[in-house]
């Protein structure tokens, strides 16, 4: 296979960890009161990155904006996330996002060069070894 010393992107020598990029997690933001029913507001998260967001839940339609640099710095980026939420069991609501690009309800998303979930960007868990073995193997068979 060749294409190894592209460099651009590793690929081959193991898929990108979602640790190693910018995320925001929807039970980070629950757990700061970030997700406030009937509340538009603004703030900073800390991820590997400052990003700064806007919050609207005063309509049906609740979103997210969240702000982040990419290019050094060079590029501001801005995207809107839509949050929906489900109905648990014992009792209470819970809040998602709805993934940018593939629309799926999702619980974190990550910034790589946009903001969309795992699944969109690529990404494992350093910590799901059955994922990382199954791409392995199927990565060994193509080969
Ligand atoms: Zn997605």
């Amino acid at each position: 296979m060749g294409g190894i010393n592209s460099g651009r992107l590793k690929r081959g020598s193991g898929k990108r960890l979602t640790r190693d990029f910018t995320k925001v997690d929807i039970n980070e933001l629950a757990r700061q009161n970030i997700l406030i029913p009937n509340s538009r507001h603004d703030g900073y998260l800390k991820s590997k990155e400052w990003i700064y967001y806007i919050v609207d839940m005063t309509h049906s339609d609740s979103w997210i904006d969240f702000f982040y640099s990419r290019c050094n710095g060079e590029r501001q980026m801005r995207e809107r996330t839509e949050l929906t939420k489900t109905h648990p069991h014992l009792g209470g609501e819970r809040f998602w996002f709805v993934c940018p690009l593939c629309s799926r309800r999702i619980g974190t998303l990550f910034i790589i060069i946009n903001l969309s979930c795992r699944r969109c960007q690529d990404l494992a868990y350093a910590s799901t070894r059955g994922e990382a073995l199954r791409k392995t193997k199927a990565g060994n068979a193509s080969v």
